[in-house]
Protein backbone atom coordinates (compact mmCIF):
# COMPACT_ATOMS: atom_id res chain seq x y z
CA UNK A 1 0.00 0.00 0.00
CA UNK A 2 1.38 3.59 -0.94
CA UNK A 3 -0.24 6.75 -1.46
CA UNK A 4 0.53 7.59 -4.53
CA UNK A 5 -1.97 8.12 -7.41
CA UNK A 6 -2.47 4.57 -9.27
CA UNK A 7 -1.07 6.26 -12.84
CA UNK A 8 1.79 4.15 -13.83
CA UNK A 9 1.92 -0.04 -13.43
CA UNK A 10 3.43 -1.11 -10.55
CA UNK A 11 6.78 -0.88 -10.28
CA UNK A 12 8.65 -4.01 -12.05
CA UNK A 13 11.35 -4.27 -9.65
CA UNK A 14 12.61 -2.01 -7.05
CA UNK A 15 16.10 -0.50 -7.82
CA UNK A 16 18.25 0.47 -5.50
CA UNK A 17 21.61 1.02 -7.01
CA UNK A 18 22.79 2.13 -10.55
CA UNK A 19 25.64 1.95 -12.84
CA UNK A 20 26.40 2.01 -16.54
CA UNK A 21 24.04 -0.09 -18.16
CA UNK A 22 23.16 -2.33 -14.86
CA UNK A 23 20.63 -1.61 -11.97
CA UNK A 24 20.61 -3.40 -8.38
CA UNK A 25 17.15 -4.58 -6.46
CA UNK A 26 17.10 -4.57 -3.07
CA UNK A 27 18.08 -8.00 -3.13
CA UNK A 28 21.33 -7.63 -4.52
CA UNK A 29 20.31 -9.05 -7.77
CA UNK A 30 21.34 -7.18 -10.91
CA UNK A 31 19.96 -6.52 -14.31
CA UNK A 32 21.06 -5.47 -17.77
CA UNK A 33 19.00 -1.93 -17.98
CA UNK A 34 18.09 -1.41 -22.02
CA UNK A 35 15.17 0.90 -20.99
CA UNK A 36 17.48 3.56 -20.06
CA UNK A 37 14.91 5.74 -17.78
CA UNK A 38 12.78 5.53 -21.06
CA UNK A 39 15.90 7.53 -23.12
CA UNK A 40 16.98 9.42 -20.99
CA UNK A 41 20.49 7.94 -19.34
CA UNK A 42 22.24 8.25 -22.79
CA UNK A 43 25.68 7.78 -20.24
CA UNK A 44 23.99 4.83 -18.47
CA UNK A 45 23.28 5.44 -14.77
CA UNK A 46 25.54 7.67 -12.37
CA UNK A 47 28.24 8.70 -14.84
CA UNK A 48 31.31 9.84 -12.99
CA UNK A 49 31.76 12.54 -15.42
CA UNK A 50 28.52 14.30 -15.06
CA UNK A 51 28.24 13.34 -11.22
CA UNK A 52 31.46 15.42 -10.90
CA UNK A 53 30.37 18.39 -12.50
CA UNK A 54 27.10 18.58 -10.69
CA UNK A 55 28.53 17.85 -6.98
CA UNK A 56 31.00 20.55 -8.29
CA UNK A 57 28.05 22.75 -8.76
CA UNK A 58 26.64 21.84 -5.72
CA UNK A 59 28.97 23.26 -3.47
CA UNK A 60 28.47 27.09 -5.47
CA UNK A 61 24.90 27.39 -5.89
CA UNK A 62 21.70 25.48 -7.61
CA UNK A 63 19.25 27.72 -8.06
CA UNK A 64 17.89 31.62 -8.83
CA UNK A 65 15.60 32.10 -11.39
CA UNK A 66 15.91 33.47 -14.65
CA UNK A 67 16.18 36.41 -13.32
CA UNK A 68 19.69 36.18 -12.57
CA UNK A 69 22.26 35.49 -15.77
CA UNK A 70 22.65 31.66 -15.06
CA UNK A 71 26.52 30.62 -16.47
CA UNK A 72 25.87 26.98 -17.71
CA UNK A 73 22.45 28.50 -19.10
CA UNK A 74 24.23 30.18 -21.60
CA UNK A 75 26.77 27.25 -22.53
CA UNK A 76 24.45 24.75 -22.47
CA UNK A 77 22.35 27.05 -25.21
CA UNK A 78 25.51 28.05 -27.32
CA UNK A 79 26.58 24.20 -27.40
CA UNK A 80 22.67 23.11 -28.40
CA UNK A 81 22.85 25.83 -30.95
CA UNK A 82 26.15 24.62 -32.50
CA UNK A 83 25.30 20.83 -32.62
CA UNK A 84 21.71 21.46 -34.16
CA UNK A 85 22.13 24.19 -36.67
CA UNK A 86 19.22 26.17 -34.32
CA UNK A 87 20.01 29.67 -32.99
CA UNK A 88 17.88 30.13 -29.98
CA UNK A 89 16.89 28.10 -26.69
CA UNK A 90 14.68 28.54 -24.60
CA UNK A 91 14.82 25.87 -21.22
CA UNK A 92 11.94 24.08 -19.71
CA UNK A 93 11.97 21.39 -17.41
CA UNK A 94 10.66 18.43 -19.81
CA UNK A 95 9.72 17.27 -23.14
CA UNK A 96 5.68 18.27 -22.91
CA UNK A 97 6.87 21.75 -21.68
CA UNK A 98 9.58 22.04 -24.63
CA UNK A 99 6.52 21.04 -26.66
CA UNK A 100 3.96 23.25 -25.10
CA UNK A 101 6.88 25.97 -26.06
CA UNK A 102 7.13 25.35 -29.23
CA UNK A 103 3.38 25.36 -30.10
CA UNK A 104 3.47 28.82 -28.13
CA UNK A 105 6.13 30.26 -30.02
CA UNK A 106 4.88 28.88 -33.26
CA UNK A 107 1.39 30.61 -32.66
CA UNK A 108 2.31 33.92 -31.04
CA UNK A 109 5.15 34.71 -34.08
CA UNK A 110 2.51 33.90 -36.75
CA UNK A 111 -0.19 36.41 -34.90
CA UNK A 112 2.30 39.06 -33.71
CA UNK A 113 5.15 39.10 -35.80
CA UNK A 114 3.76 37.89 -39.03
CA UNK A 115 -0.02 39.20 -38.37
CA UNK A 116 -2.21 36.73 -39.24
CA UNK A 117 -4.69 34.75 -37.78
CA UNK A 118 -2.28 31.52 -37.94
CA UNK A 119 -3.36 29.03 -35.03
CA UNK A 120 -3.78 25.55 -36.62
CA UNK A 121 -0.96 22.67 -35.64
CA UNK A 122 -1.21 19.82 -37.60
CA UNK A 123 0.58 16.51 -35.74
CA UNK A 124 0.50 13.07 -37.12
CA UNK A 125 -1.79 9.62 -35.80
CA UNK A 126 0.32 7.74 -33.34
CA UNK A 127 2.51 10.28 -32.42
CA UNK A 128 3.48 11.39 -28.65
CA UNK A 129 3.95 14.48 -27.75
CA UNK A 130 3.53 14.89 -23.87
CA UNK A 131 0.37 14.98 -21.43
CA UNK A 132 -0.29 18.96 -20.85
CA UNK A 133 -3.29 20.04 -22.14
CA UNK A 134 -1.86 20.92 -25.24
CA UNK A 135 0.35 18.50 -25.52
CA UNK A 136 -1.78 15.39 -25.68
CA UNK A 137 -3.83 17.30 -27.89
CA UNK A 138 -1.34 17.04 -30.42
CA UNK A 139 -0.79 13.58 -29.79
CA UNK A 140 -2.32 11.66 -32.16
CA UNK A 141 -3.42 8.66 -29.53
CA UNK A 142 -7.20 8.77 -28.55
CA UNK A 143 -6.04 7.33 -25.60
CA UNK A 144 -4.38 9.72 -23.88
CA UNK A 145 -6.99 12.32 -24.33
CA UNK A 146 -10.23 10.16 -22.72
CA UNK A 147 -11.57 11.87 -20.19
CA UNK A 148 -9.82 15.45 -20.13
CA UNK A 149 -12.41 17.70 -22.55
CA UNK A 150 -13.18 20.20 -23.44
CA UNK A 151 -9.35 19.87 -25.16
CA UNK A 152 -7.58 23.12 -26.91
CA UNK A 153 -8.40 24.23 -30.01
CA UNK A 154 -6.29 24.16 -33.24
CA UNK A 155 -5.21 21.08 -33.39
CA UNK A 156 -5.61 18.25 -36.13
CA UNK A 157 -3.99 14.81 -36.23
CA UNK A 158 -3.83 13.09 -39.91
CA UNK A 159 -2.26 9.56 -41.06
CA UNK A 160 1.59 9.85 -41.14
CA UNK A 161 3.71 9.57 -44.56
CA UNK A 162 0.64 10.43 -46.36
CA UNK A 163 0.97 13.44 -48.21
CA UNK A 164 -1.73 14.03 -49.63
CA UNK A 165 -3.94 14.40 -46.74
CA UNK A 166 -1.39 16.99 -45.79
CA UNK A 167 -1.84 19.16 -49.04
CA UNK A 168 -5.49 18.72 -48.36
CA UNK A 169 -5.49 19.54 -44.45
CA UNK A 170 -3.03 22.85 -45.20
CA UNK A 171 -5.66 26.15 -44.58
CA UNK A 172 -5.09 29.49 -44.11
CA UNK A 173 -4.78 29.17 -40.65
CA UNK A 174 -2.16 26.86 -40.33
CA UNK A 175 0.65 28.02 -38.40
CA UNK A 176 2.88 24.65 -37.92
CA UNK A 177 3.45 21.14 -38.54
CA UNK A 178 4.69 18.96 -35.36
CA UNK A 179 6.13 15.63 -35.80
CA UNK A 180 8.84 13.05 -34.60
CA UNK A 181 10.75 11.60 -37.60
CA UNK A 182 11.06 8.55 -36.20
CA UNK A 183 7.98 7.82 -33.81
CA UNK A 184 8.98 6.44 -30.67
CA UNK A 185 5.92 5.51 -28.11
CA UNK A 186 3.80 5.04 -31.34
CA UNK A 187 6.07 2.18 -31.77
CA UNK A 188 9.42 2.98 -33.77
CA UNK A 189 8.30 4.00 -36.95
CA UNK A 190 10.82 5.79 -39.12
CA UNK A 191 9.76 8.58 -41.94
CA UNK A 192 10.09 8.08 -45.14
CA UNK A 193 13.18 10.52 -46.52
CA UNK A 194 10.84 11.56 -49.63
CA UNK A 195 8.06 11.78 -47.71
CA UNK A 196 9.55 14.28 -44.76
CA UNK A 197 10.80 16.32 -48.37
CA UNK A 198 7.89 16.84 -49.87
CA UNK A 199 6.23 17.64 -46.08
CA UNK A 200 9.29 20.65 -45.61
CA UNK A 201 8.30 21.40 -49.36
CA UNK A 202 4.66 22.31 -48.48
CA UNK A 203 5.61 24.13 -45.20
CA UNK A 204 7.90 26.22 -47.32
CA UNK A 205 5.71 26.74 -49.96
CA UNK A 206 2.76 27.80 -47.32
CA UNK A 207 5.13 29.79 -45.36
CA UNK A 208 4.45 27.41 -42.37
CA UNK A 209 6.98 26.87 -39.36
CA UNK A 210 8.17 22.90 -39.50
CA UNK A 211 8.60 21.73 -36.01
CA UNK A 212 10.51 18.15 -35.12
CA UNK A 213 9.70 16.70 -31.69
CA UNK A 214 13.73 15.31 -31.12
CA UNK A 215 12.57 14.80 -27.23
CA UNK A 216 13.35 10.81 -27.53
CA UNK A 217 15.40 10.69 -31.22
CA UNK A 218 17.63 13.51 -30.00
CA UNK A 219 20.92 13.78 -28.47
CA UNK A 220 22.71 11.01 -30.02
CA UNK A 221 20.14 8.55 -29.21
CA UNK A 222 19.87 7.52 -33.43
CA UNK A 223 23.34 7.87 -34.63
CA UNK A 224 23.55 11.66 -34.71
CA UNK A 225 22.73 14.11 -32.74
CA UNK A 226 19.66 15.23 -33.87
CA UNK A 227 17.11 12.61 -35.59
CA UNK A 228 15.96 15.13 -38.27
CA UNK A 229 20.19 15.06 -39.03
CA UNK A 230 19.61 12.10 -41.19
CA UNK A 231 16.90 13.57 -43.35
CA UNK A 232 17.18 16.34 -46.13
CA UNK A 233 15.09 19.09 -43.73
CA UNK A 234 15.73 22.06 -41.63
CA UNK A 235 13.28 22.72 -39.19
CA UNK A 236 12.25 25.80 -37.70
CA UNK A 237 11.79 24.71 -34.48
CA UNK A 238 13.19 21.14 -32.74
CA UNK A 239 12.31 20.52 -29.25
CA UNK A 240 14.78 18.17 -26.66
CA UNK A 241 14.02 16.39 -23.45
CA UNK A 242 15.09 13.41 -22.47
CA UNK A 243 18.58 12.60 -22.78
CA UNK A 244 19.68 15.96 -22.15
CA UNK A 245 20.35 15.82 -18.65
CA UNK A 246 21.33 12.45 -17.91
CA UNK A 247 18.03 12.21 -15.76
CA UNK A 248 17.93 15.80 -14.18
CA UNK A 249 14.69 17.36 -15.27
CA UNK A 250 15.24 18.97 -18.42
CA UNK A 251 13.66 20.01 -21.51
CA UNK A 252 14.61 22.92 -24.32
CA UNK A 253 13.29 24.62 -27.33
CA UNK A 254 15.56 25.44 -29.74
CA UNK A 255 14.26 27.69 -33.26
CA UNK A 256 15.90 29.45 -35.86
CA UNK A 257 16.79 33.54 -35.52
CA UNK A 258 13.92 34.41 -37.51
CA UNK A 259 11.44 33.54 -34.67
CA UNK A 260 13.56 35.71 -32.07
CA UNK A 261 10.86 38.35 -31.99
CA UNK A 262 8.28 35.72 -31.56
CA UNK A 263 8.96 35.38 -28.04
CA UNK A 264 10.09 38.76 -26.74
CA UNK A 265 10.47 40.23 -22.66
CA UNK A 266 7.80 38.47 -20.23
CA UNK A 267 6.68 36.34 -23.23
CA UNK A 268 6.64 32.95 -22.00
CA UNK A 269 9.03 31.50 -18.79
CA UNK A 270 9.46 28.80 -16.20
CA UNK A 271 11.01 29.18 -12.44
CA UNK A 272 12.80 26.30 -12.61
CA UNK A 273 13.98 26.34 -16.19
CA UNK A 274 17.45 25.70 -17.22
CA UNK A 275 18.70 26.05 -13.83
CA UNK A 276 22.73 25.83 -12.58
CA UNK A 277 22.16 21.89 -11.95
CA UNK A 278 20.42 20.77 -14.78
CA UNK A 279 22.19 23.06 -17.34
CA UNK A 280 25.21 22.13 -15.78
CA UNK A 281 24.23 18.33 -16.25
CA UNK A 282 23.14 18.77 -19.66
CA UNK A 283 26.33 20.20 -20.69
CA UNK A 284 28.40 17.80 -19.05
CA UNK A 285 26.37 14.96 -20.67
CA UNK A 286 27.09 16.76 -24.07
CA UNK A 287 30.65 17.41 -23.50
CA UNK A 288 30.97 13.15 -22.66
CA UNK A 289 29.00 12.11 -25.65
CA UNK A 290 31.57 14.04 -27.83
CA UNK A 291 34.44 13.52 -25.98
CA UNK A 292 33.81 9.56 -26.38
CA UNK A 293 33.13 10.11 -29.72
CA UNK A 294 29.29 8.49 -28.68
CA UNK A 295 27.79 9.48 -32.02
CA UNK A 296 30.20 6.74 -34.00
CA UNK A 297 29.89 4.49 -31.49
CA UNK A 298 25.92 3.97 -31.46
CA UNK A 299 26.51 3.92 -35.10
CA UNK A 300 28.92 0.56 -35.07
CA UNK A 301 26.42 -0.58 -31.87
CA UNK A 302 23.53 0.16 -33.34
CA UNK A 303 24.20 -1.75 -36.66
CA UNK A 304 25.61 -4.75 -34.80
CA UNK A 305 22.63 -5.15 -32.12
CA UNK A 306 19.75 -4.64 -35.46
CA UNK A 307 22.24 -7.07 -37.19
CA UNK A 308 22.19 -9.87 -34.30
CA UNK A 309 18.96 -9.54 -33.15
CA UNK A 310 18.07 -10.51 -37.28
CA UNK A 311 20.31 -12.81 -36.93
CA UNK A 312 19.30 -14.75 -33.59
CA UNK A 313 15.83 -14.30 -33.51
CA UNK A 314 14.87 -12.93 -37.02
CA UNK A 315 13.11 -16.83 -37.51
CA UNK A 316 10.82 -16.64 -34.37
CA UNK A 317 7.54 -17.41 -35.41
CA UNK A 318 5.31 -14.51 -34.46
CA UNK A 319 7.86 -12.08 -35.81
CA UNK A 320 6.76 -9.53 -37.71
CA UNK A 321 9.51 -6.88 -37.71
CA UNK A 322 12.73 -5.31 -36.63
CA UNK A 323 13.49 -1.74 -37.10
CA UNK A 324 14.68 1.42 -36.09
CA UNK A 325 17.68 3.49 -36.09
CA UNK A 326 21.03 4.07 -33.97
CA UNK A 327 20.12 2.85 -30.95
CA UNK A 328 16.37 3.25 -31.05
CA UNK A 329 14.95 0.03 -31.98
CA UNK A 330 11.71 -1.55 -31.86
CA UNK A 331 10.69 -5.23 -32.60
CA UNK A 332 7.19 -5.46 -33.95
CA UNK A 333 4.93 -9.26 -32.92
CA UNK A 334 2.07 -10.08 -34.22
CA UNK A 335 0.80 -10.61 -30.39
CA UNK A 336 1.27 -8.26 -27.73
CA UNK A 337 4.91 -7.95 -25.81
CA UNK A 338 3.76 -7.39 -21.67
CA UNK A 339 4.62 -10.97 -20.89
CA UNK A 340 7.54 -11.35 -22.57
CA UNK A 341 9.22 -7.84 -21.07
CA UNK A 342 8.07 -10.02 -17.49
CA UNK A 343 9.84 -13.26 -18.58
CA UNK A 344 13.03 -11.05 -19.82
CA UNK A 345 13.09 -9.33 -16.38
CA UNK A 346 13.04 -12.75 -14.44
CA UNK A 347 16.59 -13.62 -16.72
CA UNK A 348 18.05 -10.06 -15.89
CA UNK A 349 16.98 -7.83 -18.95
CA UNK A 350 14.91 -4.94 -18.67
CA UNK A 351 12.99 -3.73 -21.78
CA UNK A 352 10.52 -1.15 -22.81
CA UNK A 353 7.31 -1.47 -25.19
CA UNK A 354 6.19 0.84 -27.54
CA UNK A 355 2.40 -0.07 -28.22
CA UNK A 356 1.28 -3.22 -27.33
CA UNK A 357 2.99 -5.48 -29.78
CA UNK A 358 6.36 -3.52 -30.38
CA UNK A 359 9.16 -4.80 -28.10
CA UNK A 360 11.12 -1.54 -27.39
CA UNK A 361 14.89 -1.24 -26.85
CA UNK A 362 16.71 1.84 -25.87
CA UNK A 363 19.93 1.12 -24.15
CA UNK A 364 22.80 3.80 -22.89
CA UNK A 365 24.61 5.20 -25.84
CA UNK A 366 27.91 4.07 -24.47
CA UNK A 367 26.30 0.22 -24.19
CA UNK A 368 29.11 -2.47 -24.95
CA UNK A 369 29.42 -5.33 -27.29
CA UNK A 370 29.64 -7.83 -24.76
CA UNK A 371 26.62 -5.94 -23.01
CA UNK A 372 25.11 -6.32 -26.70
CA UNK A 373 25.82 -9.71 -26.83
CA UNK A 374 24.84 -10.65 -23.25
CA UNK A 375 21.12 -8.71 -23.78
CA UNK A 376 20.45 -10.58 -27.53
CA UNK A 377 21.69 -13.99 -25.01
CA UNK A 378 18.87 -12.97 -22.57
CA UNK A 379 15.98 -12.09 -25.07
CA UNK A 380 16.60 -14.94 -27.01
CA UNK A 381 16.13 -17.65 -23.75
CA UNK A 382 13.33 -15.36 -22.74
CA UNK A 383 11.23 -15.19 -26.23
CA UNK A 384 11.68 -19.31 -26.08
CA UNK A 385 10.14 -19.18 -22.75
CA UNK A 386 7.41 -17.02 -23.78
CA UNK A 387 6.50 -18.47 -27.22
CA UNK A 388 6.27 -21.75 -25.26
CA UNK A 389 4.19 -20.51 -22.53
CA UNK A 390 2.05 -18.68 -25.28
CA UNK A 391 1.71 -21.81 -26.80
CA UNK A 392 0.62 -23.64 -24.00
CA UNK A 393 -2.26 -21.20 -23.22
CA UNK A 394 -3.65 -21.48 -26.08
CA UNK A 395 -4.16 -25.39 -26.39
C1 LIG B 1 8.67 11.31 -23.90
C2 LIG B 1 8.24 12.17 -25.02
C3 LIG B 1 7.59 13.40 -24.81
C4 LIG B 1 7.16 13.85 -23.43
O1 LIG B 1 8.24 14.09 -22.58
P1 LIG B 1 7.97 14.31 -21.00
O2 LIG B 1 9.34 14.68 -20.48
O3 LIG B 1 7.44 13.03 -20.46
O4 LIG B 1 7.00 15.42 -20.87
C5 LIG B 1 7.30 14.19 -25.90
N1 LIG B 1 7.63 13.82 -27.14
C6 LIG B 1 8.25 12.65 -27.40
C7 LIG B 1 8.60 12.29 -28.81
C8 LIG B 1 8.57 11.78 -26.35
O5 LIG B 1 9.16 10.60 -26.61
Amino acid sequence: MNQLFPTYPKGLIHPVKGEGSWLWDEKGHAYLDFTSGIGVLQLGHVPQEVKQKVMEQLEMIWHTSNLFEIEPQIQLANKLAEISGMDLVFFANSGAEANEAAIKLARRYQQLVKKRNRYQIITFNQSFHGRTLATLTATGQAKVKEGFGPLPEGFVSIPYEDIKQLEQTISDHTAAILLEVIQGEGGIHPAEPDWLAEVEKLARDHDILLMIDEVQTGIGRTGKWFGFQHYPIQPDIITIAKGLGSGFPIGAMAAKAELREGFTLGSHGSTFGGNFLVTTAGLATLEAIEKHNLLEHVNVMGDYLRHQLQREIGDFPQLKEIRGKGLMIGIEWEIPVADLIRIAKDQGLLLLTAGPNVLRLLPPLNVSKEEIDQAIDILKRSIDRWLENEKKSSI
